[in-house]
């Protein structure tokens, strides 16, 4: 049976890699957990502290070795702005276009524009693009997701308990 990793013929074992079961040769299972020791690990409650860094080290050695990129790096994503639909508008207006004229000049229907401008309806990429270039606007931007983000503001923590206590 091949290596379900490197593809080389070979006695195969199980092992854990990433949380998916393979079948792999003796020398890929170094990058795994042995199927078995870990199942039967989950119960006892045997300490697997300080193990982050040797599954980073993994991951790092199994994505040299087979070449994948980007996946655990693609923490930013491409969307549509928020108020897309006021931007539109304005720079129709600005170009002194009614909702008819413009709908007209990138052929799109009236309802649906007038639901994009309302920000009730995201237009899709390829009317984006159109919208952008008709208006000469820009309605996407790159917004970086996870973690990292403290939205500032609600600190409901300055409440003490004396000031409970003296409301009785
Ligand atoms: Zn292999």
């Amino acid at each position: 049976m091949p290596c379900e990793m490197c593809g080389k013929s070979a006695p195969t074992r199980s092992v854990m890699i990433d949380g998916a079961k393979l079948e792999v040769c003796p020398e890929c299972a170094r990058f795994g957990d042995d199927y078995k020791a870990l199942s039967s690990s989950q119960s006892s409650g045997q300490s697997t502290g300080g193990s982050r860094t040797v599954i980073e080290q993994r991951l790092e050695r199994r994505e040299k070795r087979m070449g994948t990129k980007d996946v655990y790096a693609q923490a930013k994503t491409v969307e549509v702005i928020e108020n897309y639909g006021k931007t539109i508008r304005e720079a129709r207006e600005a170009k002194g276009m009614d909702l008819d004229a413009f709908s007209d000049s990138i052929r799109e229907k009236k309802g649906t524009m007038a639901k994009i401008e309302a920000n009730r309806l995201v237009p899709d990429d390829k009317l984006i693009k159109k919208i952008e270039k008709a208006l000469d606007i820009k309605l996407l931007e790159t917004v970086s997701s996870g973690a990292g983000q403290s939205t500032g503001g609600g600190s409901s923590g300055k409440m003490t308990l004396g000031d409970f206590i003296k409301k009785k």
